[in-house]
């Protein structure tokens, strides 16, 4: 256990829609997710970047704040990580922010981000489970000019001026250090999550953003637990570089594509086989 040193760790975490319990109306006739028909869960591998985040505050002492860019109704992926255990919470919403592709939502993370008091540590999931591509975490880094560090699964070790990290891949793993402040996207190899606590739910149920009070509120009792909401405003953003207009990237068509199966192989059991197979898949550039 080291001393305490209360680093600054921002979480950022998406709010998508749970692909894995997939409904016949989950798609649209047009290709796209009919996100209203699926439940909307917070991103799972942004639970084990908020598992991390909580594991550095238990041993070395941090202050954890989670963010989200999201419609109002992102609030509630908010208020799953307060049950956690995240400090603070900050709900990034604006209409300007809608139609954002991967760089013009970096850009308004990196923006909320510049506004906060410079984290030492940014987290990210790997990936989020709709859009899929892994592109925020790097982008983000490269917006804020920080060392990023992708794929980690555990935190070594920690000083207020460097941090060393485990990367993890499906063929090994790779230990890594750079200075701080740095960027890093988390895996699910990672850790378990811990799940909601009865106390932290009970003191934070009824947290809520100014939209929600504005649509009624979901209950507030104790006005002093409110979900900060900040717009494009708020955090300087040009508005040039947010939502449709800073978003190059087009979606032309949208195909589903179904893998099927053409042929098979039956290897025996052996040492020479399998050795034989590996040398033959590495021939055909299917595994390096
Ligand atoms: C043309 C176009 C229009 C789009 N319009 C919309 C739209 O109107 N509304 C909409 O919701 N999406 C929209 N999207 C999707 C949106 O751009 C992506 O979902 C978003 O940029 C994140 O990319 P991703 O899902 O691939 O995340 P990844 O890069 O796979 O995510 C990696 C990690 O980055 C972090 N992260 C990702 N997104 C957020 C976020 N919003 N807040 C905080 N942290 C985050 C999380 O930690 C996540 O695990 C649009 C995409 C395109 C191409």
């Amino acid at each position: 256990m080291g001393s305490q040193v209360n680093y600054k760790i921002t979480v950022c975490i998406k709010q998508v829609p749970d692909t894995e319990n997939l409904t016949s109306d989950a798609m649209k006739e047009d290709g796209t997710v009919n996100r209203s028909a699926l439940p909307a869960i917070v991103n799972p591998e942004d639970l084990n970047a908020l598992e991390l985040a909580l594991s550095v505050k238990d041993r070395w002492g941090a202050k954890v704040t989670v963010m989200t860019m999201g419609p109002p109704s992102a609030a509630e992926a908010l208020r799953q990580t307060l049950f956690r255990g995240a400090d603070d919470v900050v709900l990034l919403t604006d209409r300007k922010f809608a139609a954002s592709d991967t760089l013009a939502t970096s850009y308004i993370l990196s923006s909320a981000i510049k506004k906060m008091q410079s984290p030492d540590i940014v987290m990210c999931g790997r990936q989020a489970i709709d859009g899929d591509t892994a592109q925020i975490g790097p982008q983000l880094a490269d917006k804020l000019d920080i060392p990023q560090i992708t794929y980690t699964e555990a935190i070594l070790a920690l000083t207020p001026r460097t941090i060393k990290a485990q990367r993890g891949f499906t063929l090994g793993y790779e230990i890594v250090r750079c200075p701080l402040p740095a960027l890093l996207t988390v895996t699910e190899s990672a850790n378990e999550p811990r799940p909601p606590s009865a106390k932290r739910l009970l003191a934070f149920r009824h947290a809520q953003c100014a939209s929600e009070k504005q649509k009624g509120g979901i209950g507030n009792k104790n006005p002093d637990i409110s979900i900060p909401e900040w717009t494009a405003q708020d955090i300087g953003c040009d508005l040039e570089r947010c939502g449709g207009s800073g978003s190059p990237t087009k979606v032309r068509k949208i195909e589903s594509v179904q893998l099927v199966s053409e042929d098979h192989k039956e290897v025996p059991p052996t040492d020479e086989a399998l050795s034989d197979l590996m040398l033959e898949l590495m021939n055909e550039h299917t595994i390096e």
